[in-house]
């Protein structure tokens, strides 16, 4: 056996402040990464093109940031429970590091790789790596995983976070005989998205890797974070961070995220600015608040959690619900979101309940068709977070609170009142007053003159049923 250990890397793109890499490092200066393409995965139906294509540049730059430090990362595309195993025995790997992940999928799969590579007496070392806290450290003072969100904030803001870890700066890399077995045994070159036939046209959000991720946390530091909790409302304006995807991916690190707000937390001068800071670690706190939940509840994955949600009457009409995904449903702050959602791959967490409410409360639509939609066109599409987004928006997770009806004009009153945000991505109403944009009450004659369709429901009456078959249910 040699010294060689493999680091496969998942949802951990990158080198820095990464817990598995860094003690696989200290392991041994022989590290090569290793990422597997699954084809489980790959051949899901709610892949979003943006997601694949962030995930591509996000390895492309780890695999120049290996050859940087003098190593390698090694491409694979096969069931990871064969393709790990296979490479880790033909070079003789010492040991496989990884990092955890919550996912049910994930779960399973890293439980069969972990056996495959102990059968041919391997080591496998795993870390908890994505979260400040690992599920099981926060926990109620009967010992029970959390299910309502405030309590675990209380619990899990006042215990100590880990500073950042340290960056693999060096390693070695496989000899030229190394390499040519790793490709007998599967190793490829990395493809593009568009090779793997994923391809995403329009520009991202953020762009991918370590040093966009890391620009966008400490842009957001300086700035935007001293006035999050009003700015964080208005969806025309860049009030947020933008480092989901970055998290989704592991581009950055929690930790590094965390010192991050810690420090701008320290120089802030007033109790109102800490206030803002807080607000933001608060989000992040939901972020693990809904991870903790799918590690120990996987059932929420599979449909709603409460009881009065198990068989819905849904109408789940197909034509209402083409409307909501092509943002032709007459209610303009619902479509301008559902057309930034379509073009950019993220929508605006106000806008994201919004819709979520109007797809559930107004439409009557089962709100996993909205989950799966969100996951074919997010880029930081995340089953966690959308799962505990849609959840909430529908009153069917863990949330005690049963009825959250967002109407739509109040929200757009409220929190686009000159319609910047409806004008920006509904550009055929731009020239209408902003009175009509935001309470969608558009003039007949003026609507037709720009081709925008008529409220396809009535929010009023159909609030009102969502309503009636809630009690229906519950009784
Ligand atoms: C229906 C619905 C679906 C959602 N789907 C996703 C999803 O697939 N992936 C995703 O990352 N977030 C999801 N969210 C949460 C939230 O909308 C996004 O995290 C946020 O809009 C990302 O923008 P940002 O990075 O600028 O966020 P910021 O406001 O800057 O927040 C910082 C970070 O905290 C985390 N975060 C913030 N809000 C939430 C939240 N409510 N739940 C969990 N984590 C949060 C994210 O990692 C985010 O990057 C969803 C929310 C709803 C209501």
């Amino acid at each position: 056996m040699s010294d060689l250990i493999i680091f496969w890397h998942r949802r951990d793109l990158r080198l820095a402040d990464n817990i598995g890499l860094a003690a696989a490092r200290q392991q041994s200066p022989k590290v090569v990464g290793v990422f597997c393409f699954d084809p489980n995965i790959l051949k899901r139906d709610d892949i979003a093109l943006a997601r694949v294509t962030y995930m591509m540049g996000c390895l492309q730059d780890l695999q120049q940031r290996y050859h940087q430090v003098g190593s390698q990362l090694l491409i694979l595309h096969d069931e990871p429970s064969k393709a790990i195993p296979a490479v880790a025995v033909a070079l003789q790997a010492k040991a496989v590091f990884f990092n955890w992940d919550v996912e049910p999928y994930s779960q399973k799969r890293d439980q069969l790789v972990s056996e495959a590579l102990q059968e041919k007496g391997i080591a496998v070392h795993p870390s908890w790596d994505q979260l400040l806290h690992a599920p099981g450290e926060i926990r109620t003072n009967s010992g029970e995983p959390y299910k309502v969100y405030t309590p675990f904030w209380k619990k899990w803001q006042a215990q100590s976070k880990n500073d950042p870890v340290e960056t693999l700066k060096d390693a070695e890399a496989l000899t030229k005989k190394e390499q040519e077995i790793a490709s007998s045994v599967g190793v490829v070159d990395l493809l593009t998205a568009k090779d793997l036939g994923y391809a995403w046209d329009n520009e991202l959000l953020v762009a991918p890797g370590e040093q966009a991720a890391q620009e966008t946390l400490e842009l957001f530091c300086d700035r935007a974070i001293n006035d999050y909790q009003e700015q964080r409302n208005f969806p025309g304006v860049d009030g947020t961070s933008k480092l989901s995807a970055a998290l989704k991916f592991g581009a950055i690190g929690i930790r590094t995220v965390w010192q991050a707000a810690s420090a701008a937390y320290s120089r802030s001068r007033s109790d109102e600015t800490r206030d803002n800071i807080k607000t933001w670690q608060q989000e992040l706190a939901w972020r693990e608040f809904y991870q903790h939940g799918m590690y120990f509840f996987p059932e929420l994955a599979q449909g709603p959690y409460r009881e009065a949600f198990q068989d819905f009457p849904w109408d789940d009409d197909s034509e209402l619900f083409q409307a909501w995904c092509e943002g032709k449903t007459g209610y303009p702050i619902v479509d301008a979101a559902m057309r930034q959602l379509d073009q950019v791959g993220w929508m605006h967490n106000r806008c994201r309940m919004i819709v979520a409410s109007f797809l559930t409360k107004d439409l009557l639509i089962n709100w996993q068709w909205g989950e799966k939609y969100f996951m074919q066109k997010l880029y930081d599409g995340d089953l966690s977070a959308n799962n505990g987004g849609w959840q909430w928006s529908a009153s069917s997770g863990m949330d005690p609170k049963p009825l959250r009806i967002f109407n739509p004009a109040s929200q757009a009153q409220k929190y686009d009142p000159e319609a910047e945000y409806i004008r920006q991505w509904l550009p055929e109403v731009s020239s209408l007053d902003t009175e009509y944009l935001v309470t969608g009450k558009i003039p007949e004659s003026e609507r037709e003159a720009c081709g925008y369709p008529a409220p396809i429901v009535d929010h009023k009456k159909r609030q009102q049923e969502f309503k009636r078959r809630y009690q229906q249910q519950k009784n």
